[in-house]
């Protein structure tokens, strides 16, 4: 099997939450069953980011309001984000893992999976919220924008929640093409359909929230009638992955009930978009995900799925899930004509 690049870095186990559902269990148990795993992984030791990186997409106020409370022992950023003492540093790691992976990416075309925490989507230019300090996945694709010469970024979504920083930072640029399902009315209460860009970046914001329950037919059909004609005709160079495992069946703070083989799919899927369009990646940013065994096992999933053909998964839509595609191309119909006549 081809070899994947996965970043770990020991500071990710120092950013201490406290009781919290996102804790450095997560990242300690994903890590030993990953080892334990058939797979042929390279392990890379992520660089610190420079702020100046970091400041591509946040202000300068929030980074140093994150560097001030770690530097005073610790405290929030609001109700449920925590600031330890070494999370400003496992911040700036997380970031840097974004940035050697997608340099990586594009200069020898290795797929890449992040083991990062903080994780990063519902950060946004000035301010943390949702468990996340910095959003390393913006981070990494407006870098690759700006200093790596990439045209067009595909931003796939998979976490149970809406990637809503990464959507406002995006939100009125068509050169990030921002594609999430989400299960709706959940937190953080954003990533309805008609969400769909603004400006340039009108219909360059795809969002399909999703009823309480739903799982592979539901992530099937969005890919093959939505994001994949979509994406074959944006022609995306480097695809990025915001990869949250509190979609899966049974994770503590989801709803929907994506199971392992989904993950294979939605990974293999997307490893087929990019070698048919030429573009580097996808590169995988962990996000959500709060059952450790659980995660543990999509990861592996999406490991494999990397670089297997992705198999089959359930078709079985219902009608409301149905509906709600329809809805979705309906919006997008007017910026992409020739994708959904
Ligand atoms: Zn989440």
């Amino acid at each position: 099997m081809a070899v994947t690049s996965v970043y770990f870095h020991p500071v990710f186990l120092e950013h201490d939450t406290g009781h919290h559902p996102e804790t450095a269990d997560r990242l300690v148990v994903v890590k030993r069953r990953l080892e334990e795993a058939d797979l042929d992984l390279d392990w890379i030791v992520p660089p610190r980011a420079d702020v100046a990186d970091v400041a591509r997409v946040h202000t300068t106020t929030h980074i140093a309001i994150v560097e001030r409370i770690a530097g005073k022992g610790g405290g929030r950023l609001e109700m449920d984000t925590v600031v330890s003492p070494a999370s400003f540093d496992a911040a700036l790691h997380a970031v840097g893992a974004g940035l050697h992976a997608v340099t990586r990416a594009i200069d020898e075309g290795t797929p890449a999976f992040l083991l990062v925490r903080p994780p990063g989507h519902h950060a946004g230019s000035d301010r943390g919220m949702g468990f996340c300090l910095f959003n390393n996945i913006a981070v990494a694709a407006r870098y690759a924008i700006e200093e790596l010469g990439v045209a067009r970024v595909l931003i796939v979504d998979w976490d149970v929640h809406h990637g809503n920083g990464t959507q406002d930072i995006f939100y009125e640029d068509p050169r990030v093409l921002f594609c999430s399902f989400h299960l709706g009315n959940h937190y953080p209460g954003t990533g309805a359909i008609g969400e769909s860009g603004s400006g340039d970046g009108l219909g360059y914001t795809v969002n399909l929230p999703l009823p309480h329950g739903a799982g592979d037919g539901a992530v099937r059909a969005f890919f093959s009638d939505v994001l994949m004609p979509l994406a074959h005709e944006y022609r995306p160079e480097l695809v990025l992955i915001s990869a949250g495992y509190d979609s899966v069946a049974g994770d503590p703070l989801g709803g929907l009930t994506l199971s392992d083989a989904a993950y294979r799919w939605m990974a293999g899927t997307i490893a087929g978009l990019c070698e048919s369009v030429g573009a580097a990646g996808p590169v995988c940013f962990l996000e959500g995900g709060y059952d450790p065994e659980r995660v543990a096992s999509a990861v592996i999933s999406t490991l494999e799925g990397l670089h297997l053909p992705p198999g089959e998964i359930s078709a079985k839509l219902s009608p409301r899930e149905a509906k709600s595609l329809s809805d979705l191309q309906g919006t997008l119909k007017g910026t992409w004509s020739r994708v959904f006549e």
